[in-house]
This record gives structure tokens, sequence and C-alpha cells, in this order.
């Protein structure tokens, strides 16, 4: 039997008819993703497997490393086939890291490869992804249709001119392209290198000077703005834990000014700083019945010497243990005081976290909208089958797992959208094993129902991104009226 077979990860009989009967066939609604707009525009097409594979994969990288892979293979120098090879050599030294699961599904429903990856078969499979890669169902858009993605949110920033999502709207693409806000960089002051030199690109995206903070303000509700003309209806944060010292907005403008000449602001003073921020950018989603994205708890360039020699988002980032909750219930509350709390997804790195999120989402919710505060899927170093079967246990037990939006693929790779099947695995063997042992009824409409809005329809609805087909035929927006909202 194939190592990746039909049945793969369901052990059981309720598994097997839950994935095959109700989430299999359900499209991908990718939420949150860092693939390139100007990719899909293009679309590019894939010169070989390692560009599509293997290009900014910073999972393999840090596997490769621990296998004692030289840099030149990773980020190095070293031609596309050799760093191809290098990293075959490393798979036989994943079992039972996700990798070794995720490669395997990757080159079967992709290429239909279903030989193991090794030194010994490396040449072959190399050989036989290239080949199929000069079709033109390999491009980026073919791939999105391959996958059935009906619509992806990418991650930009709020100085991007979103030509590229502007371009696939008016093409009219299969899959919808949206851009998310992210501005983590408006929180730089105490780096004021950095922070100026986005200042001067946000002045330059709105045409307008920033002379002060009120005008920075200005400016960047202008893009948010703009954002939402193009389509979008997600932010996004990157962030250690929740900002939530807030200072008047009189110090907030003290500590821009410094920034501004060049002089960085204290950690104090950047957490002050940026918790004020954090509440000015959960009103603007409000305003704008937004969905916003907090990503929390990363400790990240933990390696300073790798970091520097080899760029940021290579490896060297890790799990951190900052102690969420006040902070997360902290920011929660002061949106919340203000009438100002947007629908929030919060996804949580440290999995010691996992119950203290799953419950502090449940005191924020209101009543107004079925999940309004979402605990997010497994992310990063837990987007695994322990880290999946983890999020959606502490959800079940201290929240609704039956109004959660689901799986999202995070990826930078277009080789990612299996990540959802597996999803959908772990999930099916999960409730599966349920029924199986009495614990939930044997009513496979009711269970079967559960899982297929948890892969598509819960997010299609919570979400309400602008042209995202209702599969029983309604569209939210028709494409003209879409069309003319971005214009
Ligand atoms: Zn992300």
């Amino acid at each position: 039997m194939d190592f990746i077979h039909e049945d793969f990860l369901l052990h059981s009989e309720s598994a097997r008819r839950l994935y095959h009967g109700y989430a299999a066939g359900e499209p991908i609604l990718d939420y949150h993703s860092h693939l390139s707009p100007a990719d899909i525009a293009l679309p590019r097409s894939f010169n070989n497997l390692f560009e599509l594979w293997l290009e900014g994969d910073h999972y393999k990288w840090r596997a490769m490393r621990a296998n004692g892979i030289e840099e030149r293979f990773c980020t190095g120098d070293a031609p596309p086939r050799e760093k191809f090879f290098a990293w075959a050599r490393t798979v036989p030294f994943t079992l039972r890291n996700p990798l070794y699961h995720w490669a395997h599904l990757e080159l079967q429903r992709y290429f239909g490869i279903r030989q193991l990856l090794d030194e010994t078969s490396a040449e072959w499979v190399w050989d036989c992804a290239n080949a199929q890669l000069a079709q033109p169902e390999f491009s980026a858009q073919g791939i999105l249709r391959k996958f059935r993605v009906q619509a992806l949110c990418t991650s930009d920033d709020p100085c991007d001119d979103l030509a590229q999502h502007r371009a696939l709207a008016v093409a009219n693409a299969d899959c919808a392209v949206y851009p998310t806000f992210r501005p983590d960089k408006a929180l730089l002051v105490h780096d004021p290198e950095a922070f100026n030199f986005w200042v001067r690109r946000l002045e330059e995206a709105g045409s307008s000077e920033i002379a002060n903070f009120t005008s920075f303000l200005s400016a960047i509700q202008r893009r948010h703005d703009y954002f939402h003309a193009n389509g979008a209806r997600l932010s996004d944060h990157g962030l250690p834990y929740c900002y939530a010292t807030a200072c008047k907005e009189s110090e907030a403008a003290a500590i821009f000014s410094h920034a501004r000449d060049g002089i960085a602001a204290s950690p104090p003073e950047q957490d002050r700083f940026a918790s004020f921020m954090m509440l000015f950018f959960g009103r603007l989603d409000a305003e704008k019945g937004w969905t916003k994205q907090l990503h929390i708890g990363a400790l990240r360039a933990v390696n300073t010497r790798a970091e520097a020699e080899y760029g940021s988002n290579t490896g060297f980032d890790t799990i951190g243990d900052h102690g969420q909750a006040a902070s997360l219930c902290c920011y929660l509350d002061a949106l919340e005081r203000d009438r100002a709390l947007p629908k929030t997804i919060v996804y949580n790195l440290n999995p010691a976290d996992n119950y203290a999120i799953a419950a502090a989402i449940g005191s924020f919710q209101d009543g107004s909208l079925a999940g309004k505060i979402q605990f997010g899927s497994a992310w990063w170093f837990l987007d695994q089958k322990e880290g999946i079967e983890s999020q959606l246990n502490a959800l079940s037990n201290a929240g609704l797992l039956a109004r959660f939006i689901g799986m999202v693929t995070d990826s930078r790779s277009f080789m990612s959208f299996p990540r959802h099947e597996y999803f959908r695995r772990v999930l099916c063997n999960l409730i599966g094993q349920d029924m199986e042992n009495g614990e939930l009824p044997g009513d496979e409409a009711l269970l079967g129902a559960m899982v297929r809005n948890l892969c598509f329809e819960n997010a299609r609805k919570y979400l309400d991104l602008p042209m995202v087909k209702d599969p029983t035929g309604s569209a939210s927006e028709t494409v003209s009226s879409r069309r003319t909202a971005r214009g």
C-alpha cells in the first residue's frame, strides 16, 4: 500500500465516512497566506521543483541544518538541483516530523509521485516533477484552480499599491485574491532608521507629507480606506504579545516625533506607542466590519549571528513564553469598552497557552455574531497533527468547535495547499474517534454538517468577503459590483 493512501490518518470507519463524504469535496478559502500577488497575477510558472517547493521554505532549512547540511544548500548559492538533492538526503531523517507527511502528501497531490523521497529516488523525482512543471496547469493560477481555492488573502504592507490585486479582480480569475492590511512597520519607533524609511514610503503611497503624528494617523487611515476599496476585509498583526499599556495621544505624538528625529524609543515607550496604535487599528477595523488577526507568541531572530548573515524569515525564530492571557484580555477589553472590538482571530504559538487563549476569547463573545472572537487554527510550529488536535480540543472544551472558521496555509509556497487536506483528515479522525467511542452521537448527518462547515462554509459566512460564492448558488455580491467597489 502507498504510504499516503486514501485513508491516510483516518483510523476508524466513522472518520473515513466523515472525510470522504463531507470534507474532501469542499473548496478552499485560504484567508491567511504569504503568497506573492505578483506571482498570481503574472501568473508565475516554475522552472523546476526547487522553485516551487524549496524556495523560501524555512521549515525545510531548519531540518537540513539540523541534519548537518551546510548553509550553502539552504539559503546559500548552491545550484537549485544540488539544493534539492540535499533536501532529499534529509527527508529520511525527518521521520515523525510533520515535514515527512507534508513532503509525501505534496509530491503525490501535485505530481502523482508515490515513491518515498530519499537519496536514491531523488533523481527520478526531480525529473518527473520538472517534466510536469512545464505544463500550464502548474502555473500559479493553474495550481489555485487544481486545488479549488475559491478565495485567497495575501499579506500586504499598507504602502503597497495593490495593482496586482486590481488586475486579478478585473481579469475575474477563478480564485478571488484579496489584500490583507498588515501594518507591523508602523510600530517600529524603537528603530528610527526602519521607521522613517517606512514613513517615507507611506508619504509616497498617499502622495502627502507626514509632518506630525496627526497626519501620520490620517495617512494610515487613508491607506485602510484604500485597502477596503480594493477588496480587503482583514487586517493582520504579528506581535510577541498584545500591546496593552496604552498612553494618551500626546505621549504617542512625542514618541513619534523623537523617532522622526532619529531618537529610538525605549522598550517601555515602544510598548506604549504600539499599544496606542493597536487601539487605533482596532477602531479602524471595527468601523468597517473587518476581521482583525493577531498572530501572537513568536520570539523572533533569537540567533542574531545567523539572522544577520542569512536574513529574516530564514528559520531563526522560535516559540516565546511571554504569558499571553492578561495582555490579550487587556487589549480586547480596551476595545470592547469603546464598543470598538472588531471580529478577531487570535493565533497562538505556544501550546501551553492554548487553554488560556480558548477561555479568554469566550469572555468577549457578545452574541452579535456566532464565533465573533475566534481561536485561530494551529500555526507555524503547531501546524501538525498533535498541534492541530490540541487546538481543536482546547477550543472544543472551552468554546464552540462548531463555530470555528478552520484552516489556513499561512504559507509562502504554492505547494502548501494540501495542508487543508491534512487538517481535514486530522479533524475527521478526531470527530470519528469520538463517534466510535460513543462520546458523540452516531448521527452522520449532524457531525457531517459540522465538518463541512469547518472546512469552508463557516469561514465564508464569517469573513463576508465581497465575492466568495455560496456553494448553494447565491453570491453575496455580483462580479460587476465588486469591480465598481474596487475601481
Ligand atoms: Zn502569516
